[in-house]
């Protein structure tokens, strides 16, 4: 196994031309890293463990949307403090020798995916209450 390949001998999408990725990844412009992906069994998700996260986020922020109607300027806040885990997390993988888990990176994905949801919310309620005022 060369440096750049992951534990299951597939190089990370990364690598590939951008033909060979899977698709879901290469949309959502993941890396694909095989070790940082869901795996069950023998089979491993085409995308890492935080997009699987941040997508998992998404319908729950539209459920909360439906719930509790558009984000005012207080959910888009802590919507944006819901992003800090998912890019601690990242940023210190990328800048050290620090190595994250599948569930951490999977949880502050999830976090985070809510929060993005949140404060594009937030700031579209804000942006459309201003607009029809003026
Ligand atoms: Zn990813």
């Amino acid at each position: 196994m060369s440096a750049r390949t992951g534990l299951a001998g597939r190089p990370p999408i990364v690598h590939l031309p951008h033909a060979l990725r899977p698709r879901a990844a290469a949309w959502l412009g993941c890396h694909g890293i095989p070790d940082r992906c869901l795996a069950i069994g023998a089979w491993r998700s085409p995308i890492c463990a935080r997009c699987v996260g941040l997508l998992a986020g998404y319908p729950a922020a539209i459920v909360a949307l439906f719930l509790f109607g558009p984000p005012a300027f207080g959910r888009a806040a802590a919507g944006a403090l819901l992003l800090v885990p998912a890019a601690i997390d990242g940023g210190r993988q990328m800048l050290s020798g620090y190595r994250s888990t599948t569930a951490r990176r999977f949880v502050t994905g999830a976090l985070a995916g809510f929060g993005q949801l949140e404060l594009l919310g937030g700031l579209t309620a804000a942006l459309l209450g201003a607009l029809a005022a003026g």
